[in-house]
């Protein structure tokens, strides 16, 4: 078991070699994995991630060096070695889903078996057990046009484990997801890893996926040039032993635990915890939402401020049921929420056209609404003068509050100072919406 799983060594991929457009993808890799570890592939376009997946795989063969896979050398397999360790040792996850779209999802995520010889019913059996596994079992009958991106994709990765193989090659496998969808497929790869102790090769070009994996290989202009350990997996590498946890001990409370705290995961066994205990006790404490509920909300709210996706959508998505992909929030709260955004971008807009003074009325009308304040007229003006300097960036978030709350015989508004706070951050929020670099 001490053996690495996967061995590259000195691994060179060069197109056209010797002629003028000689590429030189792959320039001597050496890397190691090991049984049960998550290694992502990482770095720029171009730089020979796919490439060495696929030659990892057995898909691509190399110009020089070698590649063993469970102690055996892919250039000494022969060609219907090289078939049977695909149907039985690797399984594939590709950025385009590679989906078949004249068969149904079901025949789809059976279709490695039926090379395999199993009769019709073994195979179905095999393939609603992964649909109900990632939820897509009320799919099982429809084709692949019919699904979004997200489905397709635990399509594939159903497929891909249809036959309970070993190692999982992903070449991008959210390269083309919303970020939301992307979450939920890396989780899913997080899983298959912890849970099904796969040994999971996943490319990206993405950072913010890089702490899902145990180990990350940086790549550039087809060299290693970089590792980094999240967690360290390999035998002997350990250089400071990793604290005892009994995961068997533990799974039972864990796993009720994770059927309420959907982000809660083994990771978070140590230090990590404390964080994500208080995270859920202030949002259970000072809100009516849970984390989940916030979460995603927050994901989608992401997606309309980069105009990915239309206030109506945004909108059904706060609203759609958790096990939907939704926010599951409750239609009242939907309306309140994305009118308040609504108005803060739009204010932000309007200062941004330098609209000031149609903002200024517009931003008083909802602050009044939102405090409940009644001002006199010559409040008002004040208001707009102290205010309007804040837009024009001549005072600070706290000069402002200061204006706002110093008494009227001292020439400030007078508010009260909680009051003052408030409205003083209100505008900080809108200012960070208008802002870009
Ligand atoms: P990545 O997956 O990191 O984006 P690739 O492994 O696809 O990178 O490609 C690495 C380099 O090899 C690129 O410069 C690419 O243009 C080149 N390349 C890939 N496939 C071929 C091919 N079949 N013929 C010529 N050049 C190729
Ligand atoms: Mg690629």
């Amino acid at each position: 078991m001490d053996n690495p799983i996967i061995e590259v060594e000195n691994l060179k991929v060069i197109y056209n070699q010797g002629k003028q457009n000689e590429v030189r993808s792959l320039d001597g890799i050496n890397v190691k994995i090991y049984p049960k570890e998550y290694v992502i592939i990482f770095g720029p376009s171009g730089c020979g991630k796919s490439t060495l997946l696929y030659s990892m795989s057995g898909l691509q063969a190399p110009t020089k060096g070698n590649i063993i896979i469970e102690n055996k050398k892919l250039s000494q397999m022969t060609k219907k070695e090289k078939v049977t360790l695909h149907q039985t040792e690797i399984g594939m996850v590709f950025q385009a889903f590679y989906l078949i779209p004249s068969l149904t999802i079901l025949d789809n995520i059976c279709l490695p078996r039926v090379f395999l010889g199993d009769s019709v019913a073994e195979r179905k059996e095999a393939g609603i057990k992964l649909l109900h596994r990632f939820e897509i079992v009320e799919q099982s009958d429809k084709f692949p046009s019919q699904l979004s991106g997200g489905q397709k994709q635990r399509v594939s990765i159903a497929r891909s484990l249809v036959n309970n193989p070993q190692i999982i090659f992903a070449d991008e496998p959210v390269g083309n997801l919303d970020s939301i969808s992307s979450e939920n497929v890396m989780k899913i790869f997080k899983e298959l890893n912890e849970r099904d102790k796969k040994t999971i090769v996943l490319v990206t070009h993405n950072p913010e996926h890089l702490h899902y994996a145990d180990r990350v290989i940086y790549i550039k202009d087809g060299k290693l040039i970089k590792e980094e350990v999240n967690k360290e997996k390999r035998p002997g590498e350990a250089l400071e032993k990793a604290p005892d946890v009994n995961y068997d001990d533990l799974s039972n409370e864990l796993k009720l635990l994770m059927r309420t705290f959907k982000n809660l995961s083994l990771q978070q066994v140590g230090s990590l915890l404390v964080p994500f205990k208080s995270d859920q006790l202030m949002s259970h404490i000072l809100s009516e939402l849970t984390q989940e509920q916030i979460q995603t909300a927050g994901a989608y709210l992401k997606e309309y401020l980069f105009h990915n996706i239309d206030l109506e959508t945004f909108q059904k998505d706060l609203d759609i049921d958790y096990t939907k992909g939704g926010a599951s929030w409750n239609k009242q709260r939907v309306k309140s929420f994305t009118q308040r955004i609504q108005k803060i971008i739009n204010i932000a807009e309007l200062i941004t056209q330098g609209k000031d003074q149609e903002a200024l009325r517009i931003l008083l009308e909802y602050l009044s609404q939102l405090f409940k304040l009644k001002l006199t007229e010559e409040n008002k003006r004040l208001f707009n003068s102290f205010v309007g300097m804040r837009i024009k960036n001549k005072i600070d978030r706290l000069e402002l509050e200061k204006k706002l709350d110093t008494p009227k015989i001292l020439g400030g508004i007078g508010l009260y100072k909680s009051t003052a706070e408030k409205i003083s951050r209100e505008i900080e929020i809108i200012m960070l919406m208008k802002y870009t670099n």
